[in-house]
């Protein structure tokens, strides 16, 4: 029951994932990206053709959903889906506002506790998301809520799209990052706010190394 838990929580683009990763690297924790659960599940939705208006048969979904995390022998980490790889399909601007969407039915977000709960093995776990310190690791030792302003956020978006190569409208991600926090924020179960005894870092002006360094640190006293 010891195992600890550091649950870093924050809007879209802040850089919890990267800096999650970092800190479960150095530590040799195990990781969870809660969104990428989220994620699949709306790919799930959309394969089974199931609507988003209805919570109902979304709840059977959640409960069975059959997603693996994977470790490739190259050591990239892949997620499969019904046997499928939908690491990259996860991962667009369309798949993360209808993660958003099934994010929001409360029976949908209690149906996937116990499999994020599952991640909690010894000698420790590294949990992103907007709820880890809030509802599901309420008892983490340590708890961060990770922030930057949306301008920044959309800014970094943009960067990581025009590497890939794709061609966005910074205007448009800012739209979306705007929308996003907005259902985050503001929805009934689960609201993106900091968890109590949170530390609150803005990484507007910090780079990921300086995030993780405060991280560590903060986390230094209390572990
Ligand atoms: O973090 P990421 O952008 O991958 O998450 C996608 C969506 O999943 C978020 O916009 C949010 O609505 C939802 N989510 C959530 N609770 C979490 C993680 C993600 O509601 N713990």
């Amino acid at each position: 029951e010891s195992i600890p838990v550091i649950a870093i929580d924050g809007p879209s683009g802040a850089g919890k994932g990267t800096v999650a990763r970092l800190v479960a690297e150095q530590l040799g924790w195990h990781l969870l990206d809660s969104g990428a659960i989220y994620r699949v599940l709306a790919v799930a939705t959309q394969h089974h053709q199931v609507s988003l208006d209805d919570e109902e048969p979304l709840i059977p979904m959640a409960a069975h959903l059959d997603v693996q995390f994977k470790i490739s022998s190259q050591g990239e980490s892949k997620v499969i889906l019904e046997g499928e790889d939908v690491t990259h399909t996860i991962r667009t601007e369309e798949i993360g506002i209808l993660a958003s969407k099934v994010a929001a039915f409360p029976r949908v977000r209690e149906a996937l506790l116990r499999r994020q709960r599952a991640f909690k093995v010894s000698p420790g776990l590294v949990a992103d998301g907007r709820d880890m310190g809030t509802v599901v690791f309420t008892s983490a030792p340590v708890k961060i809520f990770l922030t930057a302003s949306a301008e920044e956020r959309a800014q970094r978006r943009f960067n990581q799209l025009k590497e890939k190569g794709l061609d966005v409208k910074i205007g448009r991600l800012l739209d979306d990052i705007r929308q996003r926090d907005e259902r985050d924020s503001n929805r009934k179960v689960a609201p993106l706010v900091p968890a109590e005894g949170a530390l609150t870092i803005d990484s507007t002006d910090l780079s990921i190394e300086e995030v993780v360094n405060k991280i560590l640190s903060f986390s230094d006293g209390k572990l």
